[in-house]
């Protein structure tokens, strides 16, 4: 979709370059101009009830993914090392790092946005399964 910057900032400048991840630690917060091209500036807070940043030393990755509900363009994505990748596209697992060991719980975030109502009731009835065994 679009690949983008970053930058590490004090303040967010009042005009956004189109390509840039501005990261202010000061503020706790991430902005850019919405990867749709609409020109929109969204802002994510960091906090542990909103956005998270992962920096890995070259590129940034938000959680959870970024829906713009709010604007004309309506467009929801993930910001993934650096790239946005539309939250629409299939090819693309946000929960693909999950550890494979199915007792190691999923991250709040991919339990909230991600899985059909059938997932859950699965997952509902693997861990009674369970709570059952060890009695
Ligand atoms: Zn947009």
């Amino acid at each position: 979709m679009k690949i983008f910057r970053h930058k590490f900032v004090e303040f967010v400048p009042e005009c956004l370059e189109p390509d840039v991840l501005y990261v202010s630690l000061r503020f706790s917060l991430v902005s850019h101009q919405c990867a749709c091209g609409c020109g929109e500036e969204v802002v994510t807070p960091l906090a542990p009830r909103d956005w998270q940043l992962i920096f890995n030393g070259e590129t940034i990755s938000l959680f959870p993914s970024i829906g713009n509900w709010s604007f004309q363009c309506r467009s929801h994505y993930w910001i993934d090392q650096n790239h946005a990748v539309r939250a629409r596209d299939l090819r693309y697992r946000p929960d693909r790092k999950r550890p494979k060991d199915k007792d190691v719980a999923a991250p709040r975030w991919a339990v909230a946005k991600g899985g059909s109502i059938t997932d859950r009731l699965l997952a509902k009835l693997k861990s009674m399964g369970r709570r059952h065994r060890s009695d």
